[in-house]
């Protein structure tokens, strides 16, 4: 489960991203958060991962303050996380499935091991014929369905998606959402910042922030104090 407590961030610049956010994730929800560029989307998916810490307020991931983790905690949680973020682009000094075995060999899988695993997780996104091309020599959609089967490889427990269809047409918008919802149905939480408004218009669960505040409640559980 993932909750915020009344978390407000405040960048060092002097934006306040987000002001009292409030709101919980159950284990295997699907969630898409929306709001105008500039809204704090970022902000809040970073702050599940750990990659940036509450001013106030409390991020929790299964009962772990995500704000209190040390440099040796953080890397244990960040494992059990996929992410999709706007600057990890794929290596292009190596082929698509190096890229998709990176994160097991960082973190210690066999060679062979990670080869497998990398080549079923190409498979599920439809891309296992292209396990030996160059990432440049993919069109944007399969760069960033290499993306996806980058972020569960390690089969994390929760994929965080930054508005992974950006600069996408709409069949491989399609493509690359389908791909994620897929591991919804795995039991993974699938938490997707995003503009789609044909996603939008179907989705089981939006939270909707608009100048860092939670806008709307479009199920029960959000909390806006
Ligand atoms: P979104 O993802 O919805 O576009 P962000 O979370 O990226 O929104 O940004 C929310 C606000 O915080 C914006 O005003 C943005 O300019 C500001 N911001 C984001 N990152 C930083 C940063 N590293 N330093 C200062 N301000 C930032
Ligand atoms: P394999 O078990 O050989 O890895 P699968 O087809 O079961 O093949 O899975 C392919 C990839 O999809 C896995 O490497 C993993 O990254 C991801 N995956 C599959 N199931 C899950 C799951 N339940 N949780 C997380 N990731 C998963």
């Amino acid at each position: 489960m993932i909750e915020f407590h009344q978390v407000s961030k405040q960048y060092p610049g002097g934006n306040q991203a987000l002001a009292n956010v409030s709101f919980t994730i159950g284990d295997g929800e699907l969630v898409y958060l929306s709001g105008p560029s500039g809204a704090g989307k970022s902000t809040l998916l970073k702050m599940i991962a750990g990659v940036e810490k509450p001013s106030s307020g409390r991020v929790t991931v299964n009962g772990q303050d995500v704000g209190q983790l040390n440099s040796s905690g953080l890397p244990y949680l960040r494992r059990k996380m996929g992410l999709i973020f706007q600057d990890q682009r794929l290596l292009l000094d190596r082929d698509v499935l190096a890229n998709v075995m990176l994160p097991l060999l960082v973190t210690g899988t066999a060679r062979a091991e990670a080869d497998q695993r990398a080549r079923a997780a190409l498979d599920r996104v439809g891309l296992l014929n292209k396990a030996d091309a160059a990432p440049q020599s993919l069109s944007g959609g399969e760069q960033q369905r290499v993306a996806v089967a980058r972020a569960i490889v390690n089969r994390p427990r929760i994929i965080l998606a930054d508005e992974p269809t950006a600069n996408l047409d709409k069949a491989s918008a399609a493509r690359v959402m389908s791909a994620l919802q897929a591991f919804q149905s795995a039991g993974i939480t699938c938490i997707i910042a995003t503009h789609d408004e044909s996603v939008l218009a179907t989705a089981p669960r939006i939270i909707s922030i608009v100048g860092g505040r939670l806008a709307g409640l479009m199920s029960g559980k959000e909390i806006t104090a």
